[in-house]
């Protein structure tokens, strides 16, 4: 474990020949995680819609005209019934997600806190994401059965300016930070295809890799060019970057779950076998994430059968 990384090994590792770099984030996840055994993790987005952030990709946000439009937030018996449902499919984790900037006490996070401590009695890993927080509501979060809490920095901060202007990377560090200091798991990752280079990609990893401790998930997105979105007509990025993104992120976080999130519904089985096969251990299942398609559960399950793939039955 290290975390003194520097941005010339992350290259070094990037340029190297495909195979020599997925043949050793194999031997290194091989050391901390068992090959073949997959996370499964289910995104239910309890609040949808309306947020007031301007986040270039994001169909939620309410500064585009896209096709979410703001809903009230999910009641919870509904919320134990998907959560329900995805258990029965072998997930181990709920996420819980609101279109939120950021927390703000009162009655809407008092019943978030109430729909974690129900999930978290069915036996699974709750994690959630709600925007910024303050120590308070972390110590809340935690106190109600939270094992982590999800805060994409999504790409290097030099890029993340010309994608959010709402907020601040340091906001976003700010954060993580709290998570942390309350003992919560840091699930933290980001997106590629926005238009960013290689080497924003990679400046997002290196600071993942400093973190410490690393954080416990990686959620490694790819764009979904939503319409009505400013990244509507962006290009899809190249199936090899994606591939070499997992194969350094799984040299420079040995331990961290990496879960391929969105735009895993692009993925032939192929893409997403070298993925698992390069240190990537963890998928959403559900035919949404949040508001974008997501692969369908019985494609899953039938690439589990093709791959011989294990669903990690057991909870960390
Ligand atoms: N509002 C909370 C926040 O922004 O932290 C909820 C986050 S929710 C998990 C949004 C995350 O999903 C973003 O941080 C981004 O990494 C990913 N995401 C959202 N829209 C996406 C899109 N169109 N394509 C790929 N990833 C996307
Ligand atoms: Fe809001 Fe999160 Fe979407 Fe950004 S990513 S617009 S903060 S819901």
């Amino acid at each position: 474990m290290r975390y003194d990384w520097t941005i010339t090994e992350l290259r070094a590792l990037y340029d190297l020949p495909l195979f020599a770099l997925i043949s050793k984030a194999h031997h290194l996840h091989v050391q901390f995680h068992t090959s073949g055994y997959i996370q499964v993790c289910n995104l239910i987005s309890i609040k949808t819609g309306g947020c007031p952030e301007d986040c270039k990709y994001c169909a939620q946000s309410s500064r585009y005209q896209t096709a979410v439009a703001a809903q009230p937030m999910m009641q919870r018996p509904q919320v134990l019934q998907l959560a329900k449902e995805a258990i029965a499919r072998g997930a181990t984790r709920i996420c819980l997600g609101a279109a939120w900037r950021s927390v703000r006490d009162g009655k809407q996070f008092d019943e978030v806190l109430a729909m974690i401590k129900a999930v978290a009695e069915l036996d699974v890993e709750v994690c959630c994401t709600l925007g910024m927080l303050t120590e308070p509501q972390a110590e809340r979060l935690k106190s109600a059965g939270l094992y982590a809490y999800n805060h994409n920095l999504d790409s290097s901060e030099q890029f993340y300016k010309t994608i959010i202007t709402t907020r601040t990377y340091q906001d976003r560090l700010r954060t993580l930070d709290v998570v942390g200091k309350t003992g919560l798991k840091v699930c933290c990752g980001g997106i590629v295809g926005m238009g960013e280079t290689v080497e924003d990609r990679l400046q997002l990893l290196l600071t993942l890799a400093t973190l410490k401790p690393h954080p416990e998930s990686v959620p490694i997105n790819q764009l979904s060019a939503v319409a009505g979105t400013p990244l509507e007509g962006q290009s899809a990025v190249s199936a090899w970057d994606v591939l070499r993104i997992i194969a350094v992120a799984r040299c420079v976080l040995p331990k961290s779950m990496i879960r391929l999130s969105c735009g895993r519904i692009a993925m032939s089985y192929e893409q997403q076998a070298l993925s698992f096969f390069a240190g990537a251990n963890s998928i959403f299942i559900g035919e949404k994430l949040l508001t974008v398609a997501n692969t369908s559960p019985d494609h899953d399950e039938a690439m589990f059968q093709l791959l011989g793939l294990t669903k990690n039955d057991s909870i960390s």
